[in-house]
């Protein structure tokens, strides 16, 4: 039973992460059926892990003969159409997809059953349209229905190679910036690159939110170390054997240990606080004089925070 679970959803990630290879590489006709192929298959299992949760017999084509004993030994056959999934996610999983991604839905059913049943004749642009239209609403599948319940680390290693191979996919990152463009350039809280999938996408709120590839860290520190050795490639480790210092700070506006030290790849945006969205610029964060810690600059550039001004007005 744990043995096909654990199928069901790999597989089913496995096959979206060979697709985005297929994807992102040169625009052969071989590969973007490939790609095309495996999104189908993925979709179909992706689909069928969400039916089993709600329902292992859900994943037959007739649960009324669905049998036990075979399921838990493995033997399944005869399971449900694309269709018969996307009808019953709908109608037993009560999950919605809107009216473009069921169009989507479907002209990836379509593109696969031509491959696989004909020579396929469609203009290469369209089936790269096709296949990274699809890969969108399969991400979002994956966040939205099935990260949120713990994954196996397998499962959660294929979802974040899924996540890392979507820059390469041109089509893809068009198509997801025209759904997301706005939403980034109207963002009130700051928006840096998302150290998974690369883009400049990922909102710093509670943690961090990438609308480009879903993925949301929601503890502040640990988004801010994620974004250290991700996008500065630095190594806890090494960082502390060589006597350097980790670019995670404590936020002199909230106090937590969430203020991400990006001088070295913006002044303008210098310093960014994931727990409180704090965001200054190399100018207006400074050490203390006195003690060392972050606190705001007067306009001269001299700093001095708050414990310690209380102090010297003391003595
Ligand atoms: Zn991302
Ligand atoms: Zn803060
Ligand atoms: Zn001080």
């Amino acid at each position: 039973m744990s043995d096909f679970r654990f199928r069901l959803l790999e597989n089913g990630l496995d096959s979206i992460a060979s697709a985005l290879e297929s994807l992102g590489g040169k625009a052969r006709a071989r590969a973007i059926k490939r790609a095309i192929r495996d999104l189908g298959t993925g979709a179909e299992l992706l689909f069928k892990e969400c039916l089993r949760r709600a329902h292992w017999t859900q994943i037959y084509r007739d649960p009324d003969k669905a049998d036990r004993s075979a399921y838990d030994a493995g033997k399944i056959d005869d399971t449900a159409t694309f269709e018969q999934c996307l009808r019953r996610l709908e109608k037993i999983c009560s999950i919605a997809f809107d009216d473009k991604q069921r169009q989507v839905l479907n002209s990836l059913r379509r593109a696969r059953n031509d491959i696989e049943h004909f020579e396929v004749n469609m203009p290469m642009q369209r089936a790269v349209a096709v296949a990274s239209r699809a890969a969108i609403v399969l991400l979002d599948f994956v966040h939205e229905h099935l990260e949120a319940s713990a994954l196996e680390p397998a499962e959660a290693q294929l979802v974040e190679e899924i996540r890392r191979s979507l820059a390469p996919c041109e089509r893809l990152v068009t198509e997801r910036w025209k759904a997301i463009r706005k939403e980034i350039d109207a963002a009130v809280v700051p928006v840096v690159p998302c150290p998974l999938c690369t883009q400049e996408a990922a909102l710093v709120e509670d943690g961090l939110d990438c609308r480009f590839c879903t993925l949301r860290v929601s503890d502040p520190a640990t988004a801010a170390d994620l974004y250290v050795t991700e996008v500065f490639g630095e190594c806890y480790y090494r960082v502390f054997k060589h006597g350097g210092c980790w670019p995670v700070e404590q936020c002199p506006s909230c106090g937590r240990s969430s203020l991400l030290n990006r001088s070295r790849e913006s002044s303008s945006a210098a310093f960014v606080c994931f727990s409180c969205s704090g965001e200054w610029s190399i100018r207006e964060l400074k050490s203390c004089e006195k003690c060392d810690e972050r606190c705001g600059a007067e306009a001269d550039g001299f700093a001095l925070c708050d414990n310690c001004r209380g102090w010297l007005a003391a003595s």
